[in-house]
């Protein structure tokens, strides 16, 4: 079944921009923001341009926890919920927490059908296979986390990393079920783990 986009858009109409709840949004194809990272990541190397996406995403993600919190008068861990479920409904991938308490490390966030890994399976590319591909989520799950801990009084520095990734296994469970079941070692979702420097 394909449904309407069910956040809120809005466009102006004499710019142009898109928006949502005040911020201004892009709308572009996959496979063009996909390409950019790549041709990034190949030129700099994965672990330099990983580092920089780290940082730039942990500073972003702290922004719309800050901006969304205030419009939507949620608190603590709701914000970090809220955010999961606004980049499941913006294309991103499907995000869930498997572990969600703060005062019980580590978190634990799930993700399904991954943007980069769907793409990388439409457009197959051998020097990724075997790869973990959504490095560049982490860095917003450590800002989110250090939100959340700053808003609730609590100790922030965060670190995530991907511990897991569907790519790994794209060749072997592209047809397994959700649980991974059936695949020679690999699950078909990402994996995230958040928790103390
Ligand atoms: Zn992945």
């Amino acid at each position: 079944m394909k449904n309407a986009p069910a956040l809120p858009i809005e466009v102006d109409s004499e710019t142009g921009v898109w928006q949502t709840d005040g911020l201004p949004m892009l709308y572009v194809p996959r496979h063009f923001f996909v390409n950019n990272h790549d041709m990034v990541e190949e030129a700099m190397g994965k672990e330099e341009y990983a580092k920089i996406l780290y940082v730039a995403g942990h500073k972003s993600a702290h922004h719309w926890c800050e901006h969304e919190s205030k419009q939507h008068e949620l608190k603590g861990m709701d914000v970090f919920s809220h955010y999961l479920q606004r980049l499941s409904l913006r294309g991103w991938g499907l995000f869930s927490f498997l572990s969600d308490d703060i005062k019980n490390l580590p978190l634990s966030i799930r993700l399904d059908h991954s943007a980069f890994v769907l793409n990388a399976r439409k457009f197959p590319n051998k020097s990724k296979e075997g790869e973990l591909l959504c490095h560049m989520f982490a860095g917003w799950f450590a800002g989110a986390t250090d939100w959340v801990a700053q808003n609730e009084g609590l100790e922030d520095g965060f670190v995530c990393s991907e511990t897991q990734c569907a790519n790994v296994c794209a060749n072997v469970c592209a047809n397994v079920s959700d649980n991974g079941a059936g695949n020679k070692g690999g699950k078909d979702f990402c994996l995230y783990e958040v928790k103390y420097k």
